[in-house]
């Protein structure tokens, strides 16, 4: 039997980075899947037999009840996210809102969507991405992303112990740096692509950043059974960062 065999996985902003390598891993750990993204351009690309796609817009609330129906998922990956820049004197409000809506709310709304069909089936697990910028740990420039996904955090741990007597999983993802192509966009932002790169990779212990694959392989086990005994945590994954 495959590791996923049986499953039904939904998981957002599959169109790139973590998102997709997690798809893609699914499928070949033999999952049902559907990858949802905004960028119907990038679903387009993805080709698997296991894997079905269509647009979901997490900030858009009838687009998620839409997907969550369609997919019935056993497995919720919330990979949507992201990063602001900037110290606490140069955030906006308006940055803040939109972080807090991507980065948070739009959790609560998945699972608030994907919980009743999990519970009915008997079981679920979901999978929510936070970072090691959270509770564990906070990087320079990095405010508004900091406290969004340290919002992640409590989501997490908050509907784990409300249906940890259910068979429902809740756990946390918490990644260093990635390589993914918005962490190209950010870096090219510097203005000093190589200088910036360089940088990230030397507040990395192992000396280079993560592969999306690295990330995915952790969303595997967490989908899977075979983490039947871990709920409520935030799972850090960042090649000794935070040591
Ligand atoms: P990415 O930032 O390169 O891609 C993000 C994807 O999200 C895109 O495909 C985009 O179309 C999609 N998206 C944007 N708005 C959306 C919406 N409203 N609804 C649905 N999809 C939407 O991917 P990444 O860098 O792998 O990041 C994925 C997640 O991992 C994010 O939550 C990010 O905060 C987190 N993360 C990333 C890193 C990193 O270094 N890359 C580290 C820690 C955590």
């Amino acid at each position: 039997k495959q590791r996923l065999e049986g499953k039904r996985a939904l998981v957002t902003a599959a169109g790139q980075g973590i998102g997709l390598a997690s798809v893609l891993a699914m499928a070949e750990a033999g999952a049902t899947v559907f990858a949802t993204d905004v960028n119907e351009g990038a679903l387009a690309e993805i080709d698997h037999p296991n894997i079905e796609t269509f647009a979901l817009n997490v900030l858009d609330d009838a687009s998620v009840k839409a997907g969550i129906e369609k997919a019935q998922p056993d497995v919720l990956f919330n990979c949507a996210g992201y990063v602001h820049n900037g110290t606490i004197l140069e955030a906006t409000d308006d940055d803040w809102d939109f972080a807090f809506d991507l980065n948070a709310k739009a959790q609560f709304h998945t699972i608030r969507a994907a919980l009743p069909g999990m519970l009915e089936r008997g079981g679920g697990s979901i999978i929510n991405m936070s970072s090691v910028a959270s509770s564990v740990t906070a990087p320079p420039n990095r405010f508004i992303y900091t406290a969004s996904k340290a919002a992640v955090v409590g989501i997490t741990k908050s509907v784990a112990m409300d249906y940890v007597t259910k068979g429902i999983r809740c756990n946390c993802i918490c990644p260093g740096t990635v390589d993914s192509p918005s962490l190209h966009e950010r870096l090219k932002a510097t203005g000093d692509y190589e200088a910036a790169l360089a940088a990230f990779n030397a507040r990395q212990p192992m000396g280079r950043i993560a592969r999306a694959e690295e990330i995915a392989a952790l969303v595997v086990y967490l989908a899977s059974d075979e983490s039947s005994y871990t709920t409520g945590q935030a799972h850090v994954i960042d090649g000794g960062w935070s040591i």
